[in-house]
């Protein structure tokens, strides 16, 4: 469960507000992530008071920085066991979120929260430069989201083939991420997109955090993503 005290501490300097009924929902999914962690790993973070800082406060940040309308279609790209994916739906179940991973398992683990929480979402146990390459997935989103999935130039060739034109890739970051960006500039603008806006915040002191919005301005190239050995091989950089 959430530690509610740290919780509302950690969020307030970002002005969400967060409401008895989508806090109770959030702590069902944390109750339920520490519970399941004993016997499956689903997370290195595994304490109440981390869980709540470093995971539920964390993605909570998201709302800060990008305006999202409501009823907004998001994938959630390498969910994991649903971060920032299910905090995102579980805090506006308005959102279509669609939650992807090739690990199988953990997105069991998002379904029973889901059904725990009687909100709905779309599971997709694919890999992304799969799913990316079908027409019932390609530029369909309003949004990509990815936390902790790969290095950006990797990172967005799974990512923006998913976002309309129009919309934005969320990318959250560690904030010693200089290098990997800069990096990340070439394949961003080959696959149709552009960095809008770099944001570096300390999520509490000493805690540094990056949220990149990255436009979609053009359609992606259709060769991409390519399959999963040349994007290792070879990223575009
Ligand atoms: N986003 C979550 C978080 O921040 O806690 C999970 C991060 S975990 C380190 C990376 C996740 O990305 C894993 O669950 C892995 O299965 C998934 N993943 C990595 N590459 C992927 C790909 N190409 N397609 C789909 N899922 C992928």
């Amino acid at each position: 469960m959430l530690n509610k005290k740290l919780f509302y501490e950690t969020i307030k300097p970002f002005n969400i507000n967060v409401d008895e009924s989508a806090f109770n929902r959030l702590d069902k999914f944390a109750e339920m992530l520490i519970e399941t962690n004993k016997s499956f790993n689903l997370t290195a973070i595994k304490e109440p008071d981390d869980v709540t800082v470093k995971h539920f406060a964390d993605c909570l940040t998201i709302f800060k920085y990008a305006d999202i309308p409501e009823n907004a279609k998001i994938i959630d790209v390498g969910t994991g066991a649903g971060f920032p994916g299910l905090v995102l739906k579980l805090f506006r179940p308005d959102i279509q979120m669609t939650f992807l991973d090739s690990t199988k398992k953990k997105l069991g683990f998002i379904e029973s929260v889901l059904n725990e929480c009687g909100v709905s979402g779309e599971i997709l146990h694919l890999r992304a430069e799969e799913a990316a390459q079908l027409s019932k997935y390609r530029e369909k989103f309003d949004f990509a989201t990815a936390r902790a999935v790969a290095a950006l130039p990797v990172l967005s060739e799974y990512c923006l083939p998913f976002v309309k034109v129009g919309g934005t890739f969320i990318s959250m970051k560690s904030a010693e991420s200089n290098e990997e960006i800069s990096e990340g500039k070439k394949a961003i603008s080959i696959l149709g997109g552009n960095i809008e806006e770099d944001i570096v915040f300390d999520l509490v002191e000493n805690m540094p955090r990056r949220i990149i919005l990255i436009k979609k301005n053009s359609q992606t190239p259709t060769k991409y993503p390519r399959p999963s050995a040349q994007i290792s091989k070879k990223p575009i950089k």
